[in-house]
């Protein structure tokens, strides 16, 4: 007999993630890739003898550990945990703070820029452990999570959810109320979006001080093809360059695609890994879900578009951070937008990125959509001076580097658009807030049987692991309805 098919939109983490879990479950999966490569926006490319790594800066593990063994990718894979999360420095040269996989330190140093602020500070760390003690909701989706467990999870969890409660609001608001000096607001502010809440930044330090926080050796290629080659070993089909045009439906029930040059591809389930906006917008023409998504758009904010600028530069830099953030610019305009803040990914740390002798430098910067998308046939020159104001900038910092550059690469929100159809450049889907973290996002739409979605859209912060984690919470969603057992690929059946 036949498997039932599944076919899925987009080969993204979310995308590989739903095919592998969903081959060791029975279905047979085709990918439809938008790109000519699959893994979305987490991706690497070779420029001559550089390697450059688009995204993972640091994998969290912790709980999550256990979807990365299931997979497949780690191990083999190894990773290096994060001793280093960040240097945050003043661009005017005031001050430095090096963060470390030490809370003691990090409080220490974070006092010593401003001892009034001690109290809170002490205050704030002190709750960490509680907040990291919390295990996130990844074994079993809240679909199929009954009442019951419901209530026995919040018991259990009675003293922490206190703690988590105390600690809902934005990092911008936590501040507002309980920090003094604009120095440390500007440390805190660089390490994660002011939006998120005081929560997500507790977290982060918890996890970094476990070794929960880390690299993946080899960067991001060698993440993205060990979860690509176990698709691909499970069984799972693909299609590259094939955008997807309309999700079609007859009766209520989807049962397949149309692609832009006019292919159908059928299937027993449809899932999209899409953004919000494309699939339910232009996949599904607005008939369902349009409410809800509009009222998410209007509510929540997006991920800011970046520009992702990579040097190859013949220099060591042995002894610079990892990662830098430059603080507090001044009088800095760059792609029609004031910068005061540049974050920098110094890739020294791996000799998969640069020949010996040589390093990749990147910086991260925040820039506008529209800004990019009027420039017409200006675009390419518009690039190479945003490269050239980077550049200058960076000169500051390592005096003579420019002299020393030997490849440049700018990626734009058109770049990520084009590649990966990140929806006005959000690469990471909703920002996360207060209210975005706290609401559950549907993996299904009102009024369609036989469709779903998986990915960063529905898992508003977006990141690798909740990408993944997408994934096998909807076929644990499909297997609940199928009535069959849930079995991770690593324990399961190849697909012959
Ligand atoms: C610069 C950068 C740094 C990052 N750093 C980290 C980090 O350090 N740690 C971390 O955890 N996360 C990080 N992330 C985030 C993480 O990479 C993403 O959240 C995750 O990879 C999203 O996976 P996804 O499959 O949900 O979405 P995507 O990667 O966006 O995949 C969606 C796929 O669907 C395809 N598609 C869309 N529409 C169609 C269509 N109509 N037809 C066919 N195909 C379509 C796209 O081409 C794409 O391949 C970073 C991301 C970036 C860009």
């Amino acid at each position: 007999m036949s498997r039932p098919s599944i076919v899925i939109i987009g080969g993204g983490l979310a995308g590989l993630s739903t095919g592998c879990y969903a081959l060791a479950n029975g279905w047979s999966t085709t990918i439809l890739e938008h790109n000519i490569a699959l893994g979305g926006v987490c991706t690497a490319w070779r420029r001559g003898p550089y390697l450059i790594d688009g995204c993972i800066h640091w994998l969290t593990g912790g709980p999550f550990s256990k979807i990365y063994a299931e997979l497949g990718i780690i191990p083999p894979l190894a990773t290096r945990p994060l001793e280093h999360f960040a240097t945050v420095a003043d661009a005017e040269g005031a001050w430095e703070v090096r963060i470390d996989n030490d809370l003691t330190g990090i409080a220490g140093a974070l006092r010593a820029i401003s001892p009034a602020d001690g109290a809170a500070i002490d205050g704030l760390f002190a709750a960490i452990d509680a907040v990291v003690g919390v295990a996130p909701p990844i074994d079993k989706p809240p679909e199929i999570t009954s009442l019951r467990e419901q209530l026995r999870g919040l018991w259990e969890d009675r003293h922490e959810l206190a703690i988590l409660f105390r600690y809902r609001s934005t990092i911008t608001s936590w501040l507002d109320e309980n920090i003094t000096s604009p120095a440390l607001r500007r440390v805190l502010l660089a390490l994660v979006p002011g939006e998120a809440p005081i929560l997500f930044l507790m977290m982060v330090l918890g996890y970094l001080q476990r070794g929960w926080l880390s690299r993946p050796v080899g960067g991001t290629e060698a993440f993205r093809d060990a979860l690509i080659e176990r698709y691909r070993a499970l069984g799972g089909e693909v299609r590259l360059d094939a955008t997807a045009d309309e999700v079609l439906v007859r009766e209520g029930r989807a049962e397949g695609v149309r692609l832009g040059d006019g292919t159908i591809v059928r299937g027993d389930l449809v899932v999209s890994t899409s953004s919000a906006p494309e699939t339910v917008l232009r996949l599904l023409g607005g008939r369902y879900g349009r409410d809800a998504l509009d009222q998410r758009l209007a509510r929540w904010k997006l991920f800011d578009p970046i520009v992702l600028a990579s040097f190859g530069v013949a220099r060591p830099l042995a002894d610079a951070p990892s990662t830098l953030v430059l603080d507090g610019l001044k009088g800095v305009e760059i792609a029609g937008r004031a910068v005061d803040r540049l974050t920098l990914r110094i890739y020294n740390d791996d000799p998969a990125f640069a020949p010996a002798g040589h390093t990749v430098v990147q910086v991260l910067m925040p820039t506008d959509y529209e800004w990019w998308a009027t420039q017409g046939s200006a675009y390419g020159d518009a690039r190479d001076r945003v490269a050239a104001a980077i550049l200058a900038l960076l000169e500051a910092r390592f005096p003579g580097i420019a002299a020393d550059v030997k490849m440049t690469d700018v990626a734009t929100p058109l770049t990520f658009w084009r590649s990966a159809r990140s929806w006005r450049g959000a690469f990471e889907g909703w920002m996360p807030s207060a209210d975005s973290f706290s609401q559950h996002v549907p993996k299904t739409l009102p009024g369609l049987d036989g469709f779903y979605m998986a990915g960063q859209w529905v898992e508003p912060g977006g990141g690798v692991p909740t990408a993944l984690m997408s994934g096998r919470q909807l076929v644990q969603i499909l297997c609940d309805a199928a009535g069959k057992p849930f079995v991770a690929p690593s324990l399961g059946s190849s697909a012959s």
